[in-house]
């Protein structure tokens, strides 16, 4: 029997600024199964992310762009409803790479099953889930993040940022966290425990600021915003210090390219070290992260919120609201 699927697709390429939803469609496809090993899926979470934002533009990235006209694609969580794959019955649960959908068909090999262990089912799209995983690695892989260092982290009321700021205050580190509401703020400071949080929107002079609040300098940056933040984050870094370069969310949709970074002597005279990384290059170093983030989760350690949009007719509004910092913590749609 054929059901209906309702998706989103781009209907043109967004080259810079800020998307709007008028280049967005929603579209319907009638679909069942047919061959053998596939199933049914309906999504119950779908993710979106920052990233998603370079995939609008028709510029080379390290993923393809979305292609005009076809269902868009990203993290989703949901329910085999039809299965005629040996290895998926009628209630699994599983992951995919295929949101911005409300149901869809494809090779069992495109799902993954999981286990939920008492853990909700959306915290797959979170902290136990990409973003989860990007504060964890960055911190310890890419950062080798020390006990008792001084941290600033910016966009710390999203997702991976309030991840990396409770993960930093385990390792007992001072953390300075910036982020653009003061309801973030309050959430950081208050809930999340951090040393400070300042609404960056109402900061004039970010590098007196920095000088105010932690006049010892920074061990190690967590940047996921980019652009004059960095740059005034690499004038406050220790001798030594580490960047870890996450994002560049200001950039991403920029209408001009900026003027780049005019400090680099800070970098040359304090020694730094400020090195990038994509999280799909680590997708095979998930054992260590998914046990203690269960665990971390369980002891409520991490703590963690979510902004949450109904219906797959709101993923591009989730979307753009995403990009204009609405949510607190993981942006997700239910369906
Ligand atoms: P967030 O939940 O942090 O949401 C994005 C946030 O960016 C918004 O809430 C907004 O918060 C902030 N923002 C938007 N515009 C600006 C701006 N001009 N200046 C400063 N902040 C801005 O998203 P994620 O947690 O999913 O991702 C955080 C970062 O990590 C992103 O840059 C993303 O691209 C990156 N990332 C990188 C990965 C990797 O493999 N390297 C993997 C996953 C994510 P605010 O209210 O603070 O402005």
């Amino acid at each position: 029997m054929t059901e209906i699927s309702k998706y989103i697709c781009l209907k043109e390429y967004v080259p810079v600024g800020m998307p709007k939803i008028s280049n967005f469609e929603l579209k319907t496809d009638e679909i069942k199964l047919t061959n053998e090993d596939e199933v049914m899926v309906l999504n119950k979470w779908i993710s979106v992310d920052p990233y998603m934002r370079a995939r609008m533009t028709e510029k080379k990235n390290y993923m393809e762009p979305f292609q005009i006209g076809k269902p868009m694609d990203g993290a989703a969580i949901g329910k085999v409803i039809k299965s005629n794959s040996k290895n998926y019955k009628e209630g699994d649960i599983v992951t995919s790479n295929l949101g911005w959908r409300d149901k869809f068909v494809t090779q069992g090999n495109n799902v993954k099953k999981i286990i939920t262990n008492n853990m909700p089912l959306s915290s797959y799209l979170g902290p136990l889930g990409m973003t989860g995983h990007t504060a964890y690695i960055g911190l310890f892989k890419i950062g080798e993040i020390k006990k008792n260092q001084t941290i600033l982290v910016s966009s710390a009321g999203g997702s991976v940022g309030s991840t990396v700021c409770q993960i930093a205050k385990m390792m007992d580190c001072k953390v300075i966290a910036s982020t653009g509401s003061d309801e973030k703020v309050e959430w950081l400071k208050n809930e999340l425990k951090v040393d400070h949080a300042f609404n960056y929107k109402k900061i004039e002079n970010l590098v007196l600021h920095f000088k105010d609040v932690c006049p010892e300098g920074f061990d190690l940056y967590f940047d996921n915003v980019g652009g004059d933040f960095l740059e005034s984050a690499i004038f406050r870094m220790k001798n030594f210090g580490k960047i870890i370069i996450c994002g560049r969310i200001s950039q991403m949709s920029a209408t001009s390219a900026g003027s780049g970074l005019k400090n680099m002597a800070h970098v040359l005279v304090k020694r730094l070290t400020i090195k990038g990384f994509l999280i799909f290059d680590h997708e095979n170093d998930t054992d260590d992260f998914q046990k203690d983030m269960k665990k971390w989760i369980t002891e409520e350690k991490i703590k963690f919120k979510e902004t949450v949009y109904e219906g797959i007719e709101n993923t591009p509004k989730a979307f753009i609201d995403l990009l204009n910092g609405k949510n607190i913590g993981k942006m997700i749609v239910k369906i």
